[in-house]
């Protein structure tokens, strides 16, 4: 089955002309060291572009690839399509917090308001099932897109059998297929980062899946890891009720976010009620009747304490994931954190095998995922494809929300040229005033010589929506007086923006 890299560079070799079915069954027998079909088993199928992940960089790749007239196939054995961000990550969790932003809202900022409300009260379930329909709405939508595009989706396991072969062992009542293609794009993506030691059971001791499925309001919640899962889940469950900690290593919170901002913020989710245990490390959780206690020690000695918790979240980062994938079987290069090893153009070692997403280099965000997946289908198309990493924005949705785009001002300083920062506080801006809404800065960083904006780091409500400008800025290579003499409309929170470009020259006007 293993074929040499020289062997499978002559992609022709493996196309054979017959048209793609697919049938409920066993996939294949091995007979002496042969492939053979068996009966009730699919034919083999020539596509131009199979896909295997339906997240969000394999299914945008596989659209994508359609649109541009490739014979298409994409596989997930989730069932769902989405991945990660559809099914458990982005979607679930943002409908978590938007709902648990009102709720906290109705009970403690209606009053100064003049809105008298009565009881308010959290329905867990229905709470749960308006996160629930928002995900089977947006999946299905996915679905419908493959049909509309004529991707064939195959609800199933996808495995190499070689570097152009990839057999489908479907889910249960879904066909099982072997496809041969042309080219392959792998988009399996990422799973929880185990901590060592604690047993996920995703009921007491959880990743971000078992925490957005909770069915009660744990009292206590104890988060391992000061990231943006942890607070962006620690936002939803302390305004449900729970008391929560986050025990974080690193003497900052954010995971990389710009220190002054994650400074900002931190004090700003303190204020809200979540406590902090910073440069701190997990020795070990037991699991004794109800509660868990985590055992923590500060990290660079001393007083070791027993944190209880009803449930610990363990959110230390995600890693590539590629189990049953039959890498085995193709010996493709990875790295020695589990990422899949490509070129500039995404591809392997193997020129017609391209790795996108989360199971390769670079941040894991949904966005990122869907610029390499259709950068990765032009190059297998045109020859060419363009994706610019210094304008990937990064955005957690706590409340005031938190926005990035470029540089901190921690990397531009290491660079030793000279730079100039402006800030705009929201205090100072009509809309946010209007909305009562206040907390928060934008700060700009431009280069001093030229004016470039470097960076752009936003803490305030709406801040993701508002680092779009931001991300266009960088991606046409503006200058902060080219925002600065930009209209805005008023009154919008984004004058704020326009304003702390203004501030990087002393200019700002309203403060
Ligand atoms: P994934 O979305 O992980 O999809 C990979 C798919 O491949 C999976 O569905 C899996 O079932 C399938 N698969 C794996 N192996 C096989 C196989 N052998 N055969 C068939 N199928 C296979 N990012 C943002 O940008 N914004 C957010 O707000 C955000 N929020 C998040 C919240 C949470 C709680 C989490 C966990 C993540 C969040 N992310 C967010 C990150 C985002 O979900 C990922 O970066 C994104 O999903 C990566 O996309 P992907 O296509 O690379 O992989
Ligand atoms: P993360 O990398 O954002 O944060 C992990 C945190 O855990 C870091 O601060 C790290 O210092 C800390 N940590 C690591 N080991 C630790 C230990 N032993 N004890 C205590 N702390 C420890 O990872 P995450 O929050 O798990 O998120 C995973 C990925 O999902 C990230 O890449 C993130 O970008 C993505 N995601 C994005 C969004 C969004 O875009 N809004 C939301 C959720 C997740």
């Amino acid at each position: 089955m293993l074929k040499s890299f020289s062997s499978v560079s002559s992609r022709s070799a493996f196309v054979r002309a017959s048209s793609v079915k697919r049938v409920a069954g066993p996939v294949y027998a091995m007979a002496g060291g042969q492939f053979q079909f068996r009966r009730g088993m699919a034919s083999e199928s020539e596509l131009d572009l199979v896909v295997i992940g339906a997240g969000p960089g394999g299914y945008v790749a596989a659209i994508k690839a359609a649109q541009l007239g490739l014979k298409t196939a994409c596989i997930d054995k989730r069932g769902p399509p989405g991945g990660t961000c559809l099914n458990v990550g982005c979607i679930p969790s943002k409908a978590l917090l938007n709902n648990s932003h009102l709720y906290h809202q109705i009970q403690h900022d209606t009053k100064k308001r003049g809105i008298d409300v009565g009881d308010v009260a959290i329905n867990l379930p229905q709470f749960m099932k308006a996160k629930d329909d928002a995900v089977t709405g947006l999946t299905k939508g996915i679905e419908m897109l493959f049909k509309q595009n004529k991707v064939d989706y195959y609800k199933g396991t996808g495995k190499f059998l070689s570097a152009n072969e990839i057999e489908v062992t479907g889910n249960e009542g879904e066909p099982s297929a072997v496809l041969k293609a042309k080219n392959i794009i792998i988009a399996t993506g990422s799973e929880a980062t185990p901590f060592p030691g604690l047993e996920i059971d995703e009921k007491k001791i959880v990743t971000s899946t078992g925490a957005i499925a909770l069915q009660e309001i744990p009292k206590k919640m104890v988060i391992i890891g000061g990231g943006i899962i942890g607070l962006e889940l620690g936002s939803v469950w302390s305004r449900l009720g729970s008391e929560v900690t986050v025990v974080e290593y690193q003497n900052a919170v954010g995971a990389g976010m710009d220190a002054e901002i994650s400074k900002m913020i931190q004090r700003s989710l303190a204020k809200q009620g979540l406590k902090f245990k910073l440069s701190t490390k997990v020795l070990g959780a037991e699991i004794t009747g109800e509660t868990v206690a985590v055992k923590v020690d500060a990290a660079k000695g001393g007083k070791e304490e027993t944190l209880d918790a009803d449930v610990v979240l363990v959110a230390i980062g995600r890693r590539p994931f590629t189990e049953g994938l039959g890498l085995e079987n193709i010996d493709i290069d990875v790295d020695e954190r589990g990422r899949l090893v490509i070129d500039s153009e995404y591809r392997t070692k193997y020129p017609h095998i391209r790795v996108i997403g989360d199971v390769t280099f670079g941040a894991m965000l949904a966005h990122k995922a869907e610029e390499e997946g259709i950068a990765a289908v032009e190059y297998i198309q045109a020859g060419h494809g363009h994706v610019n990493y210094g304008a990937i924005p990064s955005v957690m949705y706590s409340h005031p929300e938190v926005a990035w785009v470029g540089l901190t001002e921690e990397q531009v300083k290491a660079t030793g040229k000279p730079y100039s920062v402006g800030k705009f506080p929201f205090a100072a801006n009509s809309r946010a005033k209007t909305n009562l809404d206040t907390e928060g800065w934008v700060k700009m960083i431009a280069d001093k010589e030229t004016d470039r904006i470097l960076g752009i780091h936003i803490m305030g409500p709406n801040a993701g929506e508002m680092i779009a400008e931001g991300v266009l800025a960088i991606e046409y290579g503006a200058s902060s007086e080219d925002i600065a003499r930009t209209s805005h409309a008023h009154p919008t929170l984004s004058e704020a923006f326009k304003e702390a470009a203004m501030a990087t020259h002393s200019k700002a006007i309203h403060f």
